[in-house]
């Protein structure tokens, strides 16, 4: 099957989104905005996890650089393998967070992507502060101690409940909490006095940005689906790193309604989809476009994740905003118990009148890894939806075995193609 879908003259075609260009745009300002901060010492510097309280940071005049995008970005480019030993040399194993040790990796090595991609750039911004979230793990942690001792910068930190049911009053008020305690540090390194109508704004662009975001995912609830997994990796930038700004609300009004233009014309974003299919993990992040070829080749369009919806922040509310932050933040995927992820995932399964689903394990990422504990094989039973583990890893590219993903894959579509006969 595989062999004649992959022959040249059959292809696949990409239809690349016009918005994608802003999503670029907005990109290269950011990066170029960090580096010259970074160089005169003004504005202010805080480096955020990429679920971390961003809102905080921006409200008190920090422009925010998200380690994590960065790490996707030495992935993407293929630079993070090789990387990776430097820091293992250091005595972070393998074994752990393959963002953590490639990023790290390539600041020992003084190499970035950022300097291949934007042109001047020549090394990631210097943190005046490092600020995380252990809602997503305790590698972020980690992470930024190891930088806070490089760059001599103070490190602050939430620490967030892990395996949540229901989110109740108590988890809430202790991460709100937290919060709050970070704003006099954090007035200490900006020299600027927290302002909490300016923070009340801020959150009311997040949760614009927020809005905006979910509705470009949920376009691809049509049938064919004019958004693919692959193309969200990419347009997801302005949303990760630019949440609580007007630039990514504006990012997101051009292309959802550019989505909505191809629902009306009925243009998928692959050509005749045959079948529908839910991405649960990481991406793999230096096969994106092997993968993408090699779905939208089979007629598969993968076209919903979880991944992809964990910047929607629909808790976000500027009223209220440090309870509201708590929730949000708490309120994510990552952090819920399984119970909490299954009833989830199969609200997304039904509205994205999904084929089938795929789940990747990536060996470096059990945080966001949901196929370890039976999982699969319960909302298989619930659903009567097939799946499929892929056995990869985000950054750390010796995990893959490219002729299994692709004989695998190949059975699977073969599979769902049965179910529908
Ligand atoms: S969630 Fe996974 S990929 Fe993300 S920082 Fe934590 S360990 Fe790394």
């Amino acid at each position: 099957m595989w062999g004649h879908v992959m022959s040249d003259e059959k292809k696949p075609v990409r239809k690349k989104l016009k918005a994608a260009s802003e999503a670029s745009r907005f990109m290269a300002n950011y990066y170029h905005e960090l580096d010259a901060a970074s160089q005169k010492g003004q504005p202010k510097i805080a480096w955020c996890t990429s679920v971390g309280p961003a809102e905080i940071l921006r409200a008190l005049g920090f422009l925010v650089y998200f380690p994590e995008t960065h790490a996707a970005m030495l992935g993407a480019t293929r630079m993070s393998t090789e990387l990776i030993p430097e820091a293992n040399a250091l005595g972070y194993s393998p074994d752990i967070c393959s963002y953590l040790t490639a990023d790290i990796g390539a600041f020992l090595r003084g190499v970035t992507p950022l300097s291949r991609i934007y042109k001047g750039i020549e090394a990631i911004p210097k943190p005046d502060v490092l600020v995380f979230n252990t809602n997503q793990c305790r590698d972020v942690q980690d992470w930024f101690a190891w930088y806070g001792k490089k760059f001599d910068a103070p490190v602050l930190g939430i620490y967030t409940h892990r395996n949540v049911g229901k989110i109740t009053e108590a988890h809430v008020a202790s991460i709100a909490k937290q919060m709050q305690e970070l704003i006099e540090p954090l007035e200490k390194v900006s020299g600027r006095s927290f302002d909490l109508d300016r923070l009340k704004r801020v959150v009311a662009l997040s949760r614009a940005c927020s809005e905006l975001w979910r509705n470009v995912l949920e376009t691809a609830s049509a049938k064919p689906s004019p958004l693919t997994f692959f193309d969200g990796t990419t347009l997801m930038g302005p949303a990760v790193v630019g949440r609580g700004t007007r630039e990514a609300v504006d990012v997101y009004k051009i292309l959802l309604a550019e989505l909505n233009d191809r629902i009306k014309d009925k243009e998928g974003a692959i050509e005749d989809e045959r079948f529908r299919i839910y991405w649960d993990g990481m991406p793999v992040w230096g096969r994106l476009r092997a993968h993408s070829d090699l779905f939208s080749g089979l007629k598969a369009s993968v076209l919903a994740s979880t991944y992809c919806n964990s910047w929607i922040f629909s808790a976000l509310d500027e009223n209220d905003p440090f309870n509201s932050m708590a929730r949000a933040y708490t309120e994510l995927f990552i952090v819920r118990s399984d119970d909490e992820k299954e009833t989830y995932i199969k609200k997304m399964l039904e509205l994205f009148k999904v084929d089938g689903v795929i789940y990747h394990d990536a060996k470096t990422c059990p945080n966001n890894t949901n196929c370890r504990y039976g999982m699969p094989q319960r909302l298989e039973q619930q659903t009567g939806l097939p799946s499929l583990t892929i056995n990869a890893d985000l950054n750390d590219m010796r995990m893959i075995s490219d002729e299994q993903t692709q004989t695998n894959v190949e059975a699977f579509i073969e599979q769902l193609e049965e179910n529908q006969t």
